[in-house]
This record gives C-alpha cells, sequence and structure tokens, in this order.
C-alpha cells in the first residue's frame, strides 16, 4: 500500500467539530464590524514577494525568515502572505481607494509564517484584520479599540484580556530614541544574548520586547521611548488615553510595546492574555500613517489591527464554555416502509421552504426504526418526524420530542409551523 500523504507540519486541517464553533465566533465578529459600518475587503493570498519586502522591512523576524517565498513558473518572485496589511495598501492604492477618502476595511483569511508550531502558533493561520484609511485620530485608534472591547464581551472574554498601550512616536522621535537605546545597549553588550546582539544594530528597538528576562532586567535602566516622542504624537496619545478613559477601557501604558513590523507610528496596542501561555497576544495592530506613501501611494493615514483567530477560539473555548457551536441538526427525520423514503425526501423540501431556519437531516441509506432514531441521537437532534406507510397514506407526520418523549401526529402540512413553535 502507497504511504500515506500527510498535512504539512504547523497547517492544520479543521474538522467538523472545530468550523461550528469558528463559524459562531466569526459571525459574532462580523456582525460587530457590521455595527460600526465596516466593510469587508477580500485579498489574494499571494502577492509579489517585494511588497511584503518594502512594507514589513527587511530586518523583521517575517521577511528574514518566516515567509513562504517562491519563484513561479515566470520566474516572478511570490510570497504566501505572512500578513494581511500590505496586500489591502497595495490593493488600496491600485484602486484608488484611498487618497482623500475614508475607507474602513476588514478581512479575514489565512496567513503563512515559517514558524515552529506549537500550541497557539502555526504556519498557516488565520487572522481578521481591521485597516482604517483617511483618518488621522485619535479618535479612530479609539473607536477600534472600542470595537474590539465589544467583540470581548459579546464572546464572554472580556475579564481575561487586557489591553497594553504605547506611542512609539514619529519616525525622528523613533531615530533619536533608537541612537540612544544603541549607545546604552554598547555599555551592557555582555548582558546581551545573541539574538539581542544582532538585532541591536539592525533593529534595536525590538531588543525591547526581548522574552529573555535578563535582558528585561537590564532594560530597567535603558532610556525610555516615552522621554523621546515628539510634541505631537505625545498630544494625539493623550487624545487616545482621553478617549478611552471616557469610554471606560481599562490599559496599561507599556514603554516597551514595540511591534514586530516595521511599518508603525505613534498608537501601538495589544490585547494580551494569561490564558494561553506563552503565545498571549490575541490582538496587535496600531497606526501606520507613513506605509501608503512607502507603498507608492499619496500619502495617507492609517490605523489597524491584526488578530489571530487561532488563539482567539482558544481562548474562548478556555475561559467560556458556555459559548457554544450552534447545533448543527435541531431535526431528524425518519421513515421506515414502502415508498416513505420519497415522501421523506420531499416532506424535508417542503419543512426548509417555510422555515429555512430548521437544520432539517434526512435520514439516507435506510435501517430500520431502532437504528434511524440512534443516528438521530448522534446528530444530537431534538426532534424526530417519523414517516411509516400510514403517516405517508394520511398526509400525516409523527413529530417526536426527543428529549421529553412525547409525541403527536399532525398533518404534513402544518409539521413546518408546528416545528418552528417547538423549536422557538
Ligand atoms: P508574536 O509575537 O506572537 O509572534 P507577531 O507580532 O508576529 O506575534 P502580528 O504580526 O502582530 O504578530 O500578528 C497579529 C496577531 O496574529 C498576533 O497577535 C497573533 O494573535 C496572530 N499570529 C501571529 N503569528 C501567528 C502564528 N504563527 N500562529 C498563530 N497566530 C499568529
Ligand atoms: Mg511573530
Amino acid at each position: 500500500m502507497a504511504k500515506n500523504i500527510q498535512a504539512i507540519r504547523g497547517m492544520n486541517d479543521y474538522l467538523p467539530g472545530e468550523t461550528a464553533i469558528w463559524q459562531r465566533i466569526e459571525s459574532t465578529l462580523k456582525q460587530v464590524l457590521g455595527s460600526y459600518g465596516y466593510s469587508e475587503i477580500r485579498l489574494p493570498i499571494v502577492e509579489q514577494t517585494p511588497l511584503f519586502k518594502r512594507a514589513i522591512g527587511e530586518v523583521t523576524d517575517v521577511v528574514e525568515k518566516e515567509m513562504y517565498t517562491f519563484e513561479d513558473r515566470n520566474g516572478d518572485s511570490l510570497t504566501l502572505r505572512p500578513e494581511g496589511t500590505a496586500g489591502c495598501v497595495r490593493a488600496g492604492i491600485e484602486h484608488g481607494l484611498l487618497y482623500n477618502q475614508e475607507q474602513r476595511l476588514w478581512y479575514i483569511g489565512p496567513m503563512f509564517r515559517h514558524e515552529r508550531p506549537q500550541k497557539g502558533r502555526y504556519r498557516q493561520f488565520h487572522q481578521l484584520g481591521v485597516e482604517v484609511f483617511g483618518l488621522q485620530g485619535p479618535d479612530i485608534d479609539a473607536e477600534l479599540i472600542m470595537l474590539t472591547a465589544r467583540w470581548w464581551r459579546a464572546l464572554g472574554i472580556a475579564d481575561h484580556v487586557s489591553l497594553e498601550l504605547n506611542s512609539i512616536g514619529s519616525l525622528d522621535a523613533r531615530a533619536s530614541y533608537r541612537d540612544a537605546l544603541v549607545a546604552f545597549l554598547e555599555q551592557h553588550v555582555d548582558k546581551l544574548d545573541e539574538d539581542c546582539k544582532r538585532r541591536m544594530y539592525s533593529n534595536p528597538l525590538r531588543v525591547l520586547d526581548s522574552k529573555n528576562p535578563d535582558v528585561q532586567t537590564l532594560l530597567n535602566d535603558a532610556p525610555k521611548l516615552g522621554d523621546y516622542l515628539d510634541e505631537e504624537s505625545r498630544e494625539h496619545f493623550a487624545g487616545l488615553c482621553a478617549y478611552l478613559d471616557a469610554a471606560g477601557i481599562g490599559y496599561t501604558v507599556n514603554q516597551r510595546l514595540v511591534r514586530g513590523l516595521d511599518y508603525y507610528n505613534r498608537t501601538v496596542f495589544e490585547w494580551v492574555t494569561t490564558s494561553l501561555g506563552s503565545q498571549g497576544t490575541v490582538c496587535a495592530g496600531g497606526r501606520y500613517d507613513g506605509l501608503v506613501e512607502q507603498l507608492g501611494g499619496r500619502a495617507a493615514p492609517a490605523v489597524g489591527f491584526a488578530m489571530g483567530l487561532e488563539r482567539l477560539v482558544l481562548l474562548v473555548q478556555a475561559v467560556n464554555p458556555e459559548f457554544k457551536a450552534d447545533s448543527v441538526v435541531d431535526i431528524y427525520l425518519v421513515a421506515s416502509g414502502d415508498g416513505t423514503q420519497t415522501a421523506a425526501m420531499l416532506l424535508a423540501e417542503a419543512v426548509r421552504d417555510t422555515f429555512p431556519a430548521g437544520k432539517l437531516m434526512t435520514n439516507y441509506g435506510g435501517g430500520n426504526f431502532k437504528k434511524q432514531f440512534a443516528r438521530a441521537d448522534k446528530w444530537g437532534a431534538r426532534v424526530a418526524l417519523v414517516l411509516g406507510e400510514n403517516e405517508v397514506a394520511n398526509r400525516q407526520v409523527v413529530v417526536k420530542d426527543l428529549r421529553s418523549g412525547e409525541q403527536q401526529t399532525v398533518a404534513q402540512s402544518e409539521v413546518a409551523t408546528h416545528l418552528q413553535t417547538l423549536l422557538g
């Protein structure tokens, strides 16, 4: 026998038992997005490699070691998207959506990064991203955070996530901070690990989010980014904090919060949880006013974030088991006897015509009533519809409540209405 071909490591199948909870979570997220007037944008999964190099920055983990890059048959270098912002900005410029316009957009879909797979970290994972263009903030920055806070309430996880906030200022402010930080790090090279030494010149701000506890201790004495902010960024940040205070959204200012990707400025934020082990960042984003111009468009302010759906699903399952997937089947239609299968299939269609929200599964493959009822239980149905030769002859059907065991014979023409009342 041939050897089984297996899925690629870190690229998961999502089986029916899981997709049901994913669907319910996604529909909750989309409903909230709709309530703020945001629109979906759908983008390709593959883009030209230089797009990501230019947008994300050459000296980032993503570009240095995580991208799935390949040559297509024409010899072009293409990359499976590691994130959604670059493609969204590319599309916005290409279709003239950004210049002098407001856009409030969201997208959902798979992203690809070659990382070491572990709980909450995969090679194909899914993000829901939101990007807003044409608004300077900080009011809109605050709205994005309010929107995410509404998500947490809707999913019942609000007590298990907390907001970390920072401003990384303008490009210039960051440049002068960078010099001060590098000068400090140079004095303490002996206390840095290899990763930090490498980043120290290529991308020194990334040293701030080193996970090494010794480095974190050392950083207590390092210059603070907050002391280097330009006046406008300082005001912007104060404005954002005031909006959040007014909205009653708690946050911690974390001066070491920077972002892995180069394109951010001013506002950066993360929603983190302690309920998922070390993969604790559920949602991360910030302002990126320079990116549109950097990718060849006319300058446009922008702010956005991306949420990791695998981590979100894990978190909902861990802390709010009440949030269950909707049932797959409510009604199971069993039939036995001559001519009953045709009658069953037609009755099922008629019920769906009048009661489209009902989830009705028809028994196929025959079997005696006992077998068929066992299948109804297996699918978790609450009600069984039963058709025998008598019922077919009389244009009736037996409606059996599978929880109470009560049953009743009703006219087929009435059954949909009957089910609607029974199932609410
Ligand atoms: P991390 O520090 O965890 O690697 P990141 O800074 O690389 O995160 P972003 O690029 O900001 O992550 O992506 C936004 C969100 O997408 C993350 O907060 C996380 O929830 C999710 N995410 C990122 N990489 C992965 C991955 N490999 N697997 C699952 N989710 C991920
Ligand atoms: Mg990462």
